[in-house]
């Protein structure tokens, strides 16, 4: 996939592309050995009991695009930011919710945040008040855990400021009887991080109608790559044997043709699918006005998220108990309240990176989000974020996991941070 940088489609001065763009993980690193984000199988489709999910779709109006970072754009264009405006934006943050902010061509003010990453409240009233022109703030549920989302709603309508709620690690989720989603004037999703998918976003408001936003097909080509991603993604992963044995050929067929196809544009491979949520493939514009795939939105549909839930919770209680006692480490939550439906794991590690570069050569699929601030963030602007950013490790524990996989994962991180222990002794 072609890598496309802000800084191809809009010129801005001093561009961050390339300090902000993560090195991709280098070859030294073997692949995953567990599928890091969920991956297709049958068992996605299987039904469980036990008290239904809310989720954002449950929130109001709701657009499908190709990625979160696009329907923060969206939500950005629907409140009607540009040159001149301010928003207010997390000082822990990952790259893709900061570039469409900078797209829109307003500036991004810096709040901090809490040892547990809850808004600073208190930092909020300071930064709204030093300037002018701040027309909205944007607040994400991080790992899935909620904001104090009635006090912001509060500070929001007290100053006429607009509420962008991220929802990128909380596609699951409630508070105080709503489901997560519906506090902002708009919200927004990442479908990848918590459905089979290969791209997929949504943009929601519980507050506003969506009929501004005008989406089109992203073509052929497009829906046929996302589905065989999709799938690909799958066998990768010892999923689906069945259907892997009845498309072996196909594959071939596919495969072969995307060769003709990059070999005949110089190699340079189209960009037929936006970004993932990998990171390091930045912001496009030119998807601002494509419809999610029929597949993806196939998939938001058929896809249980009672089930969903149901094992995001219970993996991550797995991963609670066997990982919160380990010496220099300690889960970055202290507890899993009801209508929390984690992203991942996080832990919080005094040696985060000889623990990163140990668990990457076993192959266990080690996330950090947060991992590179923009550039100026740093502990003058708020400690607490440069502090999460460097040592907040997290785990993928999604519905698609296994027990034996979970398992290993556990067994690795303990060996890993005893051998780490007994090397600094
Ligand atoms: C991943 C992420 C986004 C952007 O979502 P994409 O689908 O990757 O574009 C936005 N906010 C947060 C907090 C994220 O983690």
């Amino acid at each position: 996939m072609g890598k496309i940088s802000i800084s191809d489609v809009e010129p801005v001065e001093a561009s961050p592309a390339a300090v902000q763009s993560p090195p991709l993980v280098p070859a030294d690193y073997p692949r995953s050995r567990l599928p890091v984000a969920p991956a297709l199988s049958l068992a996605s489709f299987l039904r469980m009991s036990g008290p239904p999910a809310p989720s954002i779709l449950d929130a109001g109006e709701v657009r499908f695009v190709t990625s979160g970072r696009v329907a923060i754009a969206l939500a950005l264009k629907q409140m009607g930011i540009g040159p001149g405006d301010t928003v207010l934006v997390p000082s822990y943050h990952c790259a893709s919710m900061i570039e469409p902010v900078i797209w829109a061509g307003a500036t991004p003010l810096f709040y901090r945040i809490r040892p547990d990453t809850t808004v600073d409240l208190d930092d909020i009233v300071v930064k709204a008040a030093s300037v002018r022109n701040v027309k909205a703030l944007m607040a994400t549920n991080y790992y899935g855990f909620h904001q104090p989302l009635v006090a912001l709603r509060a500070f929001c309508d007290e100053r006429g400021i607009q509420l962008l709620e991220d929802c990128a690690h909380s596609f699951l989720g409630s508070h105080a009887g709503r489901p997560l989603g519906s506090w902002g004037d708009y919200a927004i999703a990442s479908s990848m991080k918590f459905f089979p998918v290969y791209e997929g976003g949504c943009l929601v408001s519980a507050r506003h109608r969506l009929d501004g936003v005008a989406l089109q097909s992203a073509g052929a080509g497009f829906e046929a790559k996302v589905m065989l991603n999709s799938v690909e993604n799958g066998f990768a992963y010892g999923r689906l044997p069945l259907l892997r044995a009845l498309m072996t050929l196909p594959m071939a067929v596919k495969n072969a043709l995307w060769g003709v196809i990059k070999a005949r544009r110089h190699g340079a491979a189209p960009a037929l699918a936006p970004g993932s949520s990998d990171g390091g493939f930045g912001f496009d514009p030119a998807w601002l006005t494509k419809r999610s795939s029929l597949f993806s939105r196939s998939m938001l549909r058929l896809v249980s998220r009672r089930r969903m839930g149901e094992l995001r919770r219970r993996n991550y209680r797995h991963l609670y108990d066997a990982l919160s006692a380990l010496p220099g480490c300690r889960p970055l939550f202290a507890t899993l309240p009801d209508g929390v439906y984690p992203w991942v794991f996080p832990l919080l590690c005094d040696e985060p990176q000889a623990l990163f570069r140990q668990l990457k050569s076993a192959g266990v699929p080690v996330i950090r989000f947060g991992e590179y601030l923009w550039p100026g963030v740093d502990a003058t602007v708020c400690e607490n974020s440069v502090d999460l950013s460097r040592r907040v490790l997290q785990f993928p524990c999604h519905q698609e996991l296994r027990d034996d996989e979970i398992k290993w994962m556990i067994g690795q991180v303990r060996s890993a941070v005893k051998g780490e222990e007994g090397d600094l002794r």
